[in-house]
């Protein structure tokens, strides 16, 4: 057990490691478990947090097809090394941003459809929310249907519906990657669905990741989110 924040081998102050399993020393490297009764350590780079995360994904099988296989990478690069939504979000627009995908608008990318689709979910927002991501889910229809993601929820509407599910009510993540590009549905339900988001299936995994890392800073009770 460590009884306080500095190295007991050099009184250098400890940093979590990446995994935010251990303690470690920048200075001599030592490295310290917090609790000796945690769980186990597992394959950051392979697997998903068993602490925080149910997966009933096959994740073998998930990555025998490239689109599994970056939607994969996206999702635990964001779950497991960088932790913070904010930090999720840079990297899943960095993905964005590459793209020439015009389906998929953000405050730089295909700003009219992004304001277009600002407007059209307005009635569901709360003062100071911050929209991220609009994807339009009909190849024709657009900015009629589509998919919004902002710092609060997700938000898919049609010509006549606007669903809204906040993060922090969050509780599963279905996983359908029959299709080219892997799509995700949240609570079980097709009406909180979101995927192909640019031809990198890396960035919709990054977006998923997104989405569970605010369910867990939103919702303190939240014990773990399941994977189906
Ligand atoms: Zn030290």
């Amino acid at each position: 057990m460590i009884q306080s924040n500095e190295c007991s081998n050099c009184g250098g102050k400890l940093e979590l490691s990446k995994d935010r399993r251990k303690l470690i020393c920048p200075f001599c490297m030592s490295e310290f478990v917090p609790m000796e009764t945690e769980k186990p350590a597992f394959d950051t780079e392979n697997e998903v947090d068993p602490a925080f995360y149910k997966c009933g994904w096959n994740l073998d099988k998930l990555r025998e097809k490239k689109n599994g296989k970056d939607f994969l990478k996206g999702f635990l690069h964001c779950v497991n090394d960088l932790c913070s939504p904010q930090k999720a979000l840079e990297y899943a627009f960095s993905i964005i941003d590459k793209e020439t995908f015009n389906e998929v608008a953000t405050e730089n990318k295909n700003r009219d459809l992004f304001q277009s689709a600002k407007d059209r979910v307005s009635s569901v927002l709360e003062p100071g929310e911050t929209v991220f991501l609009y994807k339009n889910s009909g190849v024709f229809s657009k900015g009629k249907e589509g998919c919004v993601i902002t710092d609060k929820r997700t938000i898919t509407f049609d010509k006549k519906n606007v669903y809204s599910l906040p993060h922090k009510e969050v509780e599963s993540l279905s996983l359908d990657s029959s299709l080219d590009s892997p799509s995700v549905s949240m609570n079980k339900s097709y009406k909180y669905r979101f995927g192909m988001l640019g031809y990198d299936s890396r960035a919709t995994g990054a977006f998923a990741g997104v989405i569970c890392l605010y369910a867990f800073e939103q919702n303190p009770e939240l014990k773990r989110i399941e994977l189906v």
